[in-house]
């Protein structure tokens, strides 16, 4: 260790009985020229050697070769990690109850980041795939799964703003973050989440950024600046598809109907009520959903078309042939069908598969 390094022991991490002393470098303030400083975990070999072989190699080696002595027992330099991170770890290995985690905590991939390096550098598997299992869990890999999420984002949203004090404040603060997810995605291979987090942070406004935005904002946020140009692409390519992504009322005319069609005719069939039915559908739905900066969240508006009996503009008033009875099975079952289709595009369309 460096001569005129400054060196602490860490509050927690520096047992009695440990038989090794580990120093590892804190990380300098930025700009600041001071002596480096280190923090001193004292610890137990054979806790160490029992989760990770790398570990247990690592002293075996220092056995051979004759180490420094600090306190009493050998101390080795941990080269290239943060102590921060290593404290982490240790609370992790020592303490199996600190890993517990707020449920949707928008900050797990940046706090477990780091501890998920030295999990791979020390081979410790089982710790790495817990941490990696965590962040996962947070976002949906299933159409059905966005939507109960969704469902629970919809909720807390829609609180009024009397609600249980543990609920109020900033929405972002109580849900996932998409750009962390991302970019923890692709360090730590799990590409499984990237359609769903690059599907949230394309509805979210890039006004609506995680450091601008005051407590009491109730909208999602992202971690904007975290996007590198390439995600700045994915962003851009999903984007552009999902605005301009529209379905037709044709695909879900039923086979009597789709006759009436052609091609080379009209623009649209003339004199039949089961497509001026489901154009007037889909006019109410995505005309309806109003301006907005960002795409119009189309799985949502598929959604909010299920439910085309209940809607006043489609009445027996405005349209009393209605749909014919091919049309309106083909459209319960077609509506679901598209959803999905599109759901699963989403990949595609953000370049992530
Ligand atoms: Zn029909």
């Amino acid at each position: 260790m460096n001569p005129n390094a400054v060196s602490e022991r860490h509050p927690d991490l520096y047992f009695p009985d440990g038989d090794v002393i580990l120093a590892v470098k804190q990380t300098p303030h930025s700009g600041a020229v001071e002596p480096p400083k280190y923090t001193l975990f004292r610890v137990h070999k054979f806790l160490l050697k029992h989760h990770s072989t790398t570990f247990a190699n690592f002293f075996a080696d220092a056995n051979v070769a004759p180490a420094e002595v600090y306190d009493g027992v050998p101390l080795a330099e941990m080269f290239g990690d943060r102590a921060e991170d290593f404290a982490v770890l240790l609370d992790y290995l020592y303490n199996p109850t600190s890993l517990v985690f707020k449920r949707n905590d928008p900050n797990i991939p940046l706090t477990v980041s780091g501890v998920i390096r030295l999990s791979d550098k020390y081979l410790i598997e089982p710790l790495r795939r817990r941490l990696v299992q965590e962040v996962c869990a947070a976002w949906p890999t299933t159409l059905v799964e966005y939507d109960i999420k969704q469902a629970e984002i919809d909720s807390l949203r829609a609180l009024p703003l009397n609600a249980p004090l543990k609920y109020r404040g900033r929405l972002a603060d109580v849900i996932p973050e998409p750009a962390s997810a991302i970019l923890f995605a692709q360090e730590f291979d799990c590409p499984q989440i990237l359609p769903a987090a690059f599907y949230t942070l394309s509805l979210i406004p890039i006004t609506h950024d995680w450091d601008a935005k005051p407590r009491e904002c109730h909208e999602p946020l992202a971690k904007w600046s975290l996007l590198d140009n390439e995600n700045l692409v994915r962003y851009i390519h999903g984007f552009q598809s999902l605005n301009k992504y529209r379905p037709h009322p044709i695909q879900f005319l039923c086979e009597h109907c789709d006759v009436s069609w052609n091609m080379d005719g009209p623009a649209e069939p003339v004199n039949n009520s089961s497509y001026d039915y489901i154009k007037r559908l889909l006019d109410v739905v995505w005309d309806g959903a109003g301006p907005s900066v960002t795409h119009s969240d189309p799985i949502r508006l598929l959604a909010k078309c299920f439910n085309y009996y209940d809607m006043p503009e489609l009445s027996e008033k405005h349209f009393p042939d209605g749909l014919c009875e091919g049309c309106d099975r083909l459209l319960s079952r077609r509506l679901p069908e598209e959803r999905k289709r599109l759901w699963e595009n989403l990949g595609e369309w953000f370049k992530v598969k």
